[in-house]
C-alpha cells in the first residue's frame, strides 16, 4: 500500500496506451504498459480504479503502489527521481518483466478489491485473531498488530497476483513463482509485513487456487489456509529456526512467523476449546 502523496497526476486511462493525457517517461511506459491488461479487467469489473503518475521526483517510494481515497483506488507511479522504478525492472530476469509488472499490478488491484469491499484488514468470519501480546510494551503491541494486519493483506495480495498469472499466462507460472519465492525470501524483509512467504510457499501448488467465479476468490482458499498455518509445517522447520530480532523487539523465526505468533483459530474451534 501507498501514503498519501501530494500532486498528483491522473493519467486518463487506458485502453491504449499511447493516448495518455500526460507525457509518460520511458519507465512509466514500460511499467503502464505491462499493467494495461490488469487495467482493463478493472475497468470490466467496474472497479473505481484511477491511474496517479507523480509528477515530482519521488527517490524511495515504492515505484507502484495502491492508495485509496475517497472511495476510490489509486494505483500510483512513484517513478521520477526514484531509481528504484528502473533497477526494479533491470533486476527482474530477462524476458519475465513484462510478467512479473503484470502480477504487481494485479497484487495492487488485489488491494483495491480488499478496499472497495471494505474488508481490508479484516480476517474472514470463520476466523479471529486472539493474539496476546503481553511480552512487550503495548507501543511494541499496537506495530505487531498493524504489522500481521498488513503482512495479511499482502499475502493475500501476492496470492490474487499469482492467480492473475495463473489464469492469464499459466505456462510462465512456474517461473513467476519462482521469481516471488526469491522476492519475499530476501533477508531484508524476513520479519515485515512483506513476507508473505506462508503464502508464496503454499501457492507453490496451482491446484490449490479453487474455481471460484473471481480472481479474488480463487485465493480465498490458500488465503486461508495460510491464516491457519494450512497444510506448511511449521512445527518441523521451526525446530531448525533460528529467531531473529525485528525492529519491534519481537524475534521471527525462519518460518516467516513472529516469535509472537498471532493466534488465528476458527471460532468453531474455539467453541470447542481446541
Ligand atoms: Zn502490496
Amino acid at each position: 500500500m501507498f501514503r498519501m502523496p501530494v500532486g498528483w497526476m491522473l493519467v486518463t486511462l487506458l485502453a491504449a496506451p499511447t493516448a495518455q493525457a500526460v507525457e509518460l517517461t520511458a519507465t512509466e511506459r514500460t511499467w503502464l504498459h505491462a499493467a494495461v491488461p490488469v487495467l482493463q479487467f478493472a475497468r470490466e469489473q467496474r472497479l473505481p480504479l484511477d491511474v496517479i503518475v507523480q509528477p515530482q521526483d519521488t527517490p524511495g517510494h515504492t515505484p507502484m503502489g495502491m492508495a485509496f481515497v475517497d472511495g476510490r483506488c489509486k494505483l500510483v507511479l512513484s517513478m521520477r527521481g526514484n531509481p528504484e522504478a528502473q533497477a526494479t525492472l533491470d533486476r527482474m530476469p530477462s524476458g519475465l518483466q513484462g510478467l512479473l509488472v503484470e502480477a504487481i499490478a494485479a497484487h495492487e488491484l488485489g488491494h483495491c478489491w480488499r478496499h472497495v469491499s471494505r474488508q481490508w484488514g479484516t480476517l474472514p468470519d470463520s476466523l479471529q485473531d486472539i493474539s496476546a501480546y503481553d511480552r512487550v510494551s503495548s507501543e511494541n503491541a499496537q506495530l505487531l498488530r498493524e504489522m500481521w494486519r498488513t503482512r495479511r493483506e499482502e499475502g493475500f495480495a501476492d496470492l490474487v497476483g499469482l492467480a492473475w498469472i495463473l489464469k492469464h499466462h499459466p505456462q510462465r507460472y512456474d517461473e513467476v513463482h519462482a521469481w516471488h519465492v526469491k522476492l519475499r525470501g530476501q533477508p531484508v524483509v524476513d520479519t515485515g509485513p512483506h513476507d508473505t512467504r506462508v503464502w508464496v510457499q503454499l501457492a507453490a501448488d496451482k491446484h490449490r487456487f479453487t474455481a471460484g467465479s473471481s480472481i479474488f476468490e480463487q485465493v480465498q482458499a490458500l488465503w486461508l489456509a495460510g491464516l491457519t498455518g494450512g497444510t506448511v509445517d511449521r512445527r518441523a522447520r521451526a525446530q531448525t529456526a533460528v529467531p531473529t530480532p525485528t525492529p519491534s523487539g519481537a524475534v521471527a523465526d525462519s518460518t516467516g512467523r513472529a516469535g509472537f505468533v498471532p493466534q488465528v483459530q476458527s471460532r468453531q474451534d474455539q467453541a470447542r476449546g481446541r
